[in-house]
């Protein structure tokens, strides 16, 4: 599915080193773990991935689904099944999640040459999905994110990425403001979108996230690269000892 090679990325700004050769397999229909210090990395991963602009990608590839991920313009990146999730957290005054969420999914079509969504079809597939994943369909009518709570926020976002039903979901659950519940939200929201063809990255800080989404492999980061890689077993590790062991271990 996403088989990223020997990655190396630095700062557009200075060429400051940040990725020093991530080597990372993730397989069809599987959810991945990557864990690891602050600084390490996890977030620039997503940002190089998502194509965000600041950074160079100086050496190494990223493959998904037999193409070059990081030749595409960020919008062929999400035509050809790549989500991130913190692409779209922004709020946007004045425009109703409905009419953000059917342009999102129709640009998404046309990228793929397909038709645009009728508006009877639309409706039909947000309600659904929104039925599916237990939100309210008053968020539906809400301009984007403006005023929601930290969980409804986290809930915009598992709908977004059900309604463009990607094949690689990438998320980056940075370490502030995710609250038990809204961490449940997510790991509920991973849950019901796991199938086969679809694969999952989901980044994060804490061990927590990982007691309600069951990853099949585990990766540390450290310092660029993937220093570690396991089952969940190392995810309790990490939260039992810490990095230091690991870190220690590997240096
Ligand atoms: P993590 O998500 O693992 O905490 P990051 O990818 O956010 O790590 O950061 C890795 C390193 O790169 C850190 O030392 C961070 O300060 C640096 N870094 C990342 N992006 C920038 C940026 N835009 N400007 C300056 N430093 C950055
Ligand atoms: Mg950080
Ligand atoms: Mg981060």
């Amino acid at each position: 599915m996403l088989e990223i090679t020997n990655l190396h990325a630095a700062l557009e700004e200075d060429g400051k080193p940040i990725l020093k050769g991530v080597d990372l397999t993730v397989e069809d229909g599987k959810v991945h773990a990557i864990m690891g210090p602050n600084g390490s990395g996890k977030s620039t991963l997503s940002y190089v991935l998502a194509g965000r602009d600041g950074y160079e990608v100086t050496e190494g590839t990223a493959i998904l689904g037999g193409e070059d991920v990081l030749g595409m313009e960020p919008e062929e990146r999400a035509a050809g099944g790549l989500f991130l999730a913190f692409q779209y957290p922004v709020e946007i005054p004045g425009v109703g999640n409905m009419t953000f969420l059917r342009t999102a999914v129709n640009a998404q079509r046309k990228a793929r040459g397909q038709e645009e969504m009728s508006s009877t079809d639309f409706l039909k597939l947000v309600r659904e999905k929104a039925r599916e994943l237990d939100i309210d369909a008053d968020m539906l009518k809400r301009p984007v994110n403006v005023g929601f709570s930290g969980g409804e926020k986290k809930r915009n976002e598992i709908l977004q990425m059900a309604m463009l039903e990607p094949r690689m979901c990438v998320l980056d659950e940075t370490d502030s403001g995710l609250d038990v519940d809204a961490m449940k939200l997510v790991a509920q929201g991973v849950n019901a979108l796991r199938e086969a063809g679809r694969s999952f990255l989901v980044i994060t800080h804490y061990q927590r996230l990982l007691d309600h989404i069951r990853p099949d492999v585990v990766h540390i980061m450290a310092d660029g690269r993937i220093v570690k890689t396991g089952g969940p077993e190392l995810a309790l590790e990490v939260e039992n000892n810490g990095y230091s062991d690991i870190l220690a271990e590997v240096a």
